[in-house]
């Protein structure tokens, strides 16, 4: 998998991901802008464009997004390091990765 599969599958999740947080998909929520106190359910699952929309602030989140804001992360590339970590996703041959032990003298 590389890193825009990764991406569209990491969006593909956010019902599921919606669902663990206790969310029910299938009418509208509490808005997750942590900006916006939501009185009345006004964010909802739109299954067409696979993001969180509230109709009252006007956020649009994606799996992305919400992560985010679930561990109060603002950087996108760390924000995609617990994606992937929370979706098991493993990017082969990963640049970015420098952590790993795998490194390979025979290049
Ligand atoms: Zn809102």
């Amino acid at each position: 998998m590389d890193r825009e599969q990764a991406r569209d599958y990491i969006k593909d999740q956010l019902e599921s991901y919606l669902t663990s947080k206790g969310i029910n998909t299938r009418k509208p929520f509490k808005c997750l802008n942590p900006a916006h106190p939501d009185k009345n359910p006004s964010m909802s699952y739109d299954r067409k464009r696979n993001k969180a929309h509230c109709f009252s602030c006007g956020a649009d989140y994606d799996t992305l997004d919400i992560i985010g804001l679930d561990y109060g992360i603002t950087d996108s590339g760390e924000i995609f390091k617990k994606a992937y970590e929370l979706f098991n996703i493993d990017i082969g041959g990963g640049r970015m990765e420098h952590t790993h032990k795998n490194i390979q003298a025979d290049v």
